[in-house]
Parts: structure tokens; sequence; C-alpha cells
């Protein structure tokens, strides 16, 4: 038989199951018996393949970070409880104290937080930071001493793309490892260990998850990279995904295509709305006719997912939360990919740091909104919109 594609090897999972039982069980065990001495001093000697304490490996979670490792196109996955715990993990696998990182200005905040906040007071870990539309930016900050290029494309606030597959080169030909959080585009839309990238991170509290109930993490790689990260950064540090969290996720997997053709549908209609709307100054999305790397977008990945910005045509705020509180199907809430639309304005953030002048002066606009758009009826979410837009 040919190998299943990827639909059906997410949908399909039944072969296995004691009893015949439609959907694999939990193993909810902390730990696992064996028949005899012998047994157990042959597990220790294959460590990453026995379940033996769960802190380590289990059987629920394995079988989610397969499937995960194939839909990637990875050697090997491992499940974390965060995405922050992913990427923390993914950055001490390949820095050490002194090293150098080059990333992006734009990068997630908490992955920034922990680089400059931490690895660098306590590790004395050293940062570059890029715009990153260029590959020249990249090549301009390797010093002697870097080990990691940490890529986010589309990035998080204003979606700008990174070059992948040169960046990946780039990297290769001088010994720096890659890694890329690929949260945005979903496994999906975006191979970036097919463009030559070592280790892709997700956070799966986002698509992977996509029904708001469950946080986690992932990384996928080469056997060797995932595994050193497995026996260290994960045991040690014993960022252990639960077993019922990862088989929510197996829940998930059933229906990620399907659900991220509809994702991108619903997004491509509600881009186009408020694109052509006069109360909408511009809008940021990779999937948009008025994006400026379009080029690139459409190289790399082969769709866009429902995660956008946009800016009112408007600096008022009493007008400005006069949309967001009007909206009905857009839920005001952080956090994005999930089955539901939702709506967050980056002021609500800042504006306990700045004053609207300040804040205005960053070029960001009081009127920034973001919207994750959801699985409803693409009409009865342009409807709202449009509705709510008559207050600006
Ligand atoms: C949410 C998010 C993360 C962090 O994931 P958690 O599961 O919330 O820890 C990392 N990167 C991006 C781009 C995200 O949006």
């Amino acid at each position: 038989m040919n190998k299943a594609n990827i639909e059906t090897l997410l949908a399909h999972d039944s072969e296995r199951n004691p009893n015949g039982a439609v959907v694999p069980p939990i193993f909810q065990n902390s730990l696992f018996t064996f028949e005899n001495w012998d047994a157990i001093d042959e597990a220790f000697d294959h460590r990453m393949d026995s379940f033996i304490y769960t802190r380590g490996r289990n059987p629920t979670v394995k079988l989610v970070e397969e499937k995960l490792a194939a839909l990637c196109g990875g050697e090997k996955a491992q499940l974390f409880p965060s995405g922050m715990a992913a990427i923390s993990a993914a950055i001490l696998h390949c820095v050490n104290a002194g090293d150098h990182i080059v990333t992006i200005k734009n990068l997630y905040g908490p992955a920034n937080n922990f680089i400059s906040s931490y690895l660098k007071p306590k590790f004395n870990v050293e940062v570059t930071y890029v715009t990153g539309k260029e590959v020249s930016d990249f090549e301009h900050a390797i010093r002697p001493n870097t080990r990691l290029i940490y890529l986010e494309s589309p990035s998080s606030a204003v979606f700008s793309l990174q070059d992948i597959e040169a960046i990946a080169q780039l990297a290769k030909d001088r010994g720096i490892k890659t890694l890329i959080d690929n949260t945005w585009a979903s496994p999906i839309f975006q191979k970036p260990l097919a463009m030559g990238i070592d280790l892709e991170m997700h956070s799966c509290s986002k698509y992977i998850g996509g029904h708001s109930d469950v946080v986690a993490g992932l990384i996928v790689g080469t056997k060797e990279d995932v595994e050193s990260i497995s026996l260290k950064e994960f045991e040690w540090i014993g960022a252990k995904i639960a077993p019922f969290e990862a088989w929510l996720l197996l829940r998930s997997l059933r229906t990620l295509p399907i659900r991220m053709k509809q994702h991108q549908e619903n997004a491509q209609a509600v881009a186009r709305f408020l694109e052509n709307h006069p109360k909408v100054q511009l809008i940021r999305y990779p999937g948009a006719n008025s994006f400026d790397q379009k080029e690139l977008a459409k190289k790399q990945m082969t769709g866009f997912t429902g995660l956008m910005s946009f800016q009112l045509k408007t600096n008022d705020l009493e007008k400005i939360k006069a949309f967001v509180n009007s909206l009905k199907y857009f839920h005001l809430g952080v956090s994005w990919g999930g089955h539901e639309s939702l709506i967050y304005a980056p002021a609500i953030s800042y504006l306990k740091e700045l004053s609207p002048e300040q804040f205005t002066s960053l070029g960001i606009s009081l009127g920034d909104m973001r919207i994750s758009v959801g699985l409803e009826n693409k009409e009865d979410l342009i409807g709202d919109l449009d509705r709510a837009l008559e207050l600006v």
C-alpha cells in the first residue's frame, strides 16, 4: 500500500486500540510496571523507546507526537505543556553561555523577554534583532559566536516574512542552528523543515489545538536534535504535557486540514471586505492583495490562516472602544487560532505604560485591531464588522 496522505494519517487512528475502541484510550498513569528485573533493565537501556515514567515517555503523548512529526515532515517530535516551554527548551538546546542569537524585531513578546531579560543577564547570551525582510539582514548580523538564527515567519504584530530557504542555507554554510516559530502558518500551509530549517516550533494552543481548550507546545526536527531536547531540556526541567491534553490534540488533528481550509476561506473574505472599506486605513495580512511581500508569501506558503490586523481610520478612543464593544461575533480576548473569532487592540496593553502621544510616535495606531477569523459563517462575520464600522 502507498504511504497514506496527511488527511488520512490524521483522521485514521483506530487500528491499534484495545477492544476495538474507535478512539485511543488515555494512558492516565504516572508509571509503568515490569515483569522482572531484566525487563526494566532493558527499558532503561532504551529510554527513548520505553515507557517507564510519564515525566519521560507516555503512550498517549507518543501517539500524538508521531502524527505531528509526520505532519511537519520531521523525524521526531516532542510535545510540551505550552508553546513557551517549547521555545525556551529549543533555545537552551542551541545556545551556551556567551553565545550569540540573531532574531527578528517583531519576535513573539514572551520569547523576546526570555532571551533579553533572562538569558542575557543570567548567562551573558548576546542577541541582535534584525528587520529580517532581507537575507543580508541576517548575514550582516552574524558573529563568530552566533549559534542560533531564530525566525518567526510571518512575525507577530506586523506579519512580516523572512526568506526561510535562503536563511536556512546561509546558516547551514556557517554551522549555525535554525529555529522557526511556525505557529501562524500552521503545519498545513508552511513546511520549514523541507526548506532546510533545523527545528520547527508551534504553539499548539493556536490552530493545532484549534478549540480553545488546550495550552501546549511542539518541537519537530531530526532524531538527534529532538532526542537531545527530550532527554535534557524536556525531562530535566520537567516540562511534561498531560496525557489528557495530548489526547485533546489528537482529537484536534483529525480536523486540522479541513479547519485550516475554512479559516483561510473566511479570512480571505474578511480581508477583502476590510481592504475595500472606507473606514479602514490599511490591513496587514500575508494573504491580502495589498501585502508587500506577496511574492515571497506565495513562494513559501501554500495558504494563509485567519490572523490579521487592520487600522481604523480614526484616533478617537471613544469611537474605537465603541467599535470593539459593539461586535457580536468577535469576542474580546488574547490568543487566537481557535474556532471562535476574536479581536484584540494592542492599545489595551500599551496604554498602561504610554501616553496616547508616545504610543502613536511608535508607529502604532490607537486604531490598530488584531482579529482572529474563526469558523463561523463568513457573511455573519462580515456583517458584524460592517455594522460596528458604522460607529467609527
Ligand atoms: C501564543 C504564541 C506562542 C506561545 O505559545 P503558548 O502556548 O501560549 O505558550 C508562541 N509564538 C506565537 C507566535 C504565539 O502566538
